[in-house]
This record gives structure tokens, C-alpha cells and sequence, in this order.
């Protein structure tokens, strides 16, 4: 079983038309809807609850985060900053980001439920938890409002579970982008070992300064702490299932947390606008698979999912059925797409030189991430 969390009000966060995810152009009579709407969610949820998985999810409210919660991660004069752009009715935040008039409560909504899938965990009420909600959160930054993101959802969940008293929390982001806010924000803790598959996009301008590549590791105390994967362009189902066996795995064997919180998104697939890797559902379910047994092996089964991205509607939606199933170990539901190769080129490299970096994670000392310690109390 996996508990979803789910927040109608995270469909309200209107972005508008766009021409893709930029404003529309005057030669388009017809523009198209922003590429991060709530089309893409509506899909996710419908697949989810109608789908073969409807009987093995367990379906839970969301709710509003307070502005004091946001505060764990974002400074309150950013989340005003935030809050005031809305209710001046919104606008471009960046090139690729809009918020409206009504954004701000969506905005509550997806970081709430967020806090609420990582509770449910925390408090012992599930094992595997999955928030489903938009906007993604994973490029934003403590102050800084990045691709489509305004308040990091993973990160949340991180702090609230160290203040649950967990020691050690790993992050592993599987979107195809670089989850640079995330990495960011825990770049010089060691309590928090923050890892990212991607493909090779290096840094986007002043909001996305961070490259992704493997020589950002961490600085100070959090020398060590921060991995990153970077995949040729056209990477596919082996490059990701690899970076997880070979890269991801043993820097988590090594740090031995007591909590892993996913940035799922699902644009690392091979009809994606936003990604020029190539996963089917196949690498997807693969992805499930390897989340769970390391939750399982290092720290009592404790997942946190956060929805990230995803960009092509129907297909995303399919892509994280795959990730759940995978993560149930239930069958396969056929691929209606699956027919694009795997592309090998230049990963035996890519994946090399991120283990390298890897095996550097210093192992964690003393015992093992205790999976019957109580988080609710911090008891050990
Ligand atoms: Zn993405």
C-alpha cells in the first residue's frame, strides 16, 4: 500500500497560455496552456484512482502549510514576497514561471500536503507516502523562485523530519533536470545527503546558477554531501537504473539514512517537452523497484514521494503508475508508447565519474539508520 496525498486546491495555481513555457507569441492565434497546468496533475490523479493500482493507494487530504512552516526553509520576507506578487495579481516571476491572482493558496496547498505525506511517515500512520501535488518545488531555492518552483516541497519534508528527530535524511531527485534548489539548500549539511539524476544542462541563468555537474559536492561540513549525476542527452531506462545501482546506491549504503524523500518527476521520459532523455515505463517501474529496496534495506521502508515534474499529460501520468507499480511490485500495465531505443552513448563514461564521487561519500559512523527508532519522540 501507498498512501497518496492529494489537494484539490493545488489545481487552482493558474498559469495561463503560454508558447510552451514562455509568453505567448502574437503569431499564435490559439496559444497553447502553460506546459506546467493543471492538466498534467488532473491526468496523474485520474490514472492513479481509475487505474489498475486503484485498489493498493491509499488516498489522503492534503492540506494548507502555515507561513510559519514555509519559514523552516524559506525566509518570511521571500514567502511575502511571494504572497504580495499574488494578491497584486500575479504575473511572469521568471522567463518560464507566472503566478496568478489565486496562486498563493495553491502554493499552501502543495506545500502542506507535502508536510502531510512526510507526517504520515514520521508518525508511523504509512510506510511509503506520495504526495501528489504541482507546482514542482525543487528548483526553488531559499529566496529564489526557479523553473515553475516557488516553495521546496522536499526540502520541507526534510527539516520537519529532522525536527521529528531523525538524524540522517537522503534525497534522491529522479527528475530530469537538476535539482539544484534542493542541493542548494543542504549544500553544506552533512545530515542530509542530497542526490540528482539528470540530464546535462548545466546552469539556466541568474535563477539557476547551480550547473549539476559532478563537481558540485557539497562545501564546508557538507563536503561529501552532495552528488550529482549528470546523463548524456538521450540517456535512457539503462543510464538512470545504473546511476541508481551504481552511483546513488553506495553513497547511500555509506550514509545510512533514516528517511528517504523522492523528487519524483516523471520528464526524464521519452516524449517529454522539457527533457531530451529517453525512460519508458519500463525504466520507471525500474526506478520504483530500487527506491523501495533501499528504503527497505537502510531505513525500515521509510519513502517520501514528491511530485516533481512531467510535462507530457498522458504519458507522465503512465510514467508514475510505472513508479508506483514498481514500487508495489504489482504487474506491469503495458506501455502504450514504448518504442523508442535505449540509447547507451557516452553513459559507461557519465556513470564513472559520478561513481567516483560516490564511493568518496564518507560511510556515517556508529549504527546502522535505526528502523525501529520512534521519530515521533526522537528516542533512539
Ligand atoms: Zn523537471
Amino acid at each position: 500500500m501507498i498512501s497518496v496525498f492529494y489537494d484539490e486546491r493545488v489545481l487552482d495555481h493558474d498559469t495561463g497560455v503560454a508558447l510552451h513555457e514562455a509568453p505567448p507569441s502574437p503569431w499564435i492565434s490559439a496559444p497553447e496552456p502553460h506546459t506546467e497546468g493543471p492538466g498534467r496533475l488532473r491526468a496523474m490523479r485520474d490514472v492513479l484512482r481509475d487505474g489498475p493500482l486503484a485498489g493498493r493507494l491509499d488516498w489522503q487530504p492534503g492540506r494548507l502549510a502555515s507561513v510559519e512552516e514555509l519559514t523552516r526553509v524559506h525566509p518570511a520576507a521571500y514567502v511575502e514576497h511571494i504572497r504580495r506578487t499574488c494578491a497584486d495579481g500575479g504575473g511572469w516571476a521568471t522567463a518560464t514561471t507566472r503566478l496568478a491572482a489565486r496562486s498563493f493558496e495553491p502554493l499552501l496547498a502543495a506545500a502542506g500536503t507535502a508536510l502531510e505525506a512526510g507526517r504520515s511517515v514520521l508518525d508511523g500512520r504509512s510506510t511509503r507516502a506520495y504526495a501528489l501535488v504541482r507546482p514542482p518545488g525543487h528548483h526553488a531555492q531559499r529566496a529564489q523562485i526557479d523553473g515553475y518552483c516557488f516553495f521546496n516541497h522536499a526540502a520541507l519534508v526534510v527539516e520537519q523530519a529532522r525536527d521529528a528527530g531523525l538524524d540522517r535524511v537522503l534525497t534522491i531527485d529522479v527528475d530530469v533536470h537538476h535539482g539544484n534548489g534542493t542541493q542548494d539548500i543542504f549544500y553544506a549539511r552533512r545530515d542530509v545527503l542530497t542526490t540528482s539524476i539528470h540530464m546535462d544542462h548545466g546552469a539556466w541563468g541568474p535563477t539557476h546558477p547551480q550547473t549539476g555537474a559532478g563537481d558540485e559536492t557539497g562545501e564546508g561540513d557538507g563536503h561529501g554531501y552532495n552528488l550529482n549525476v549528470p546523463l548524456p542527452l538521450g540517456a535512457g531506462d539503462t543510464a538512470y537504473l545504473r546511476a541508481l545501482d551504481e552511483v546513488v546506491a553506495p553513497a547511500a549504503r555509506a550514509f545510512r539514512p533514516d528517511l528517504i524523500v523522492v523528487a519524483s518527476g516523471q520528464d526524464a521520459s521519452a516524449f517529454d517537452p522539457n527533457g531530451r532523455h529517453n525512460v519508458t515505463m519500463a525504466g520507471f517501474r525500474g526506478i520504483g523497484q530500487r527506491l523501495v529496496a533501499l528504503a527497505d534495506e537502510l531505513c525500515g521502508g521509510r519513502v517520501v514521494g514528491v511530485q516533481e515534474g512531467g510535462y507530457n499529460p498522458s504519458y507522465a501520468a503512465f510514467c508514475l503508475l510505472a513508479t508506483l507499480e514498481g514500487m508495489l511490485d504489482a504487474p506491469a500495465t503495458p506501455d502504450p508508447l514504448a518504442y523508442v531505443p535505449d540509447q547507451l552513448l557516452g553513459v559507461d563514461e557519465a556513470i564513472a565519474a559520478a561513481r567516483a564521487v560516490a564511493l568518496a561519500v564518507p560511510p556515517t559512523e556508529g549504527p546502522t539508520g535505526n528502523p525501529t527508532a520512534d521519530p515521533t519522540t526522537g528516542d533512539r
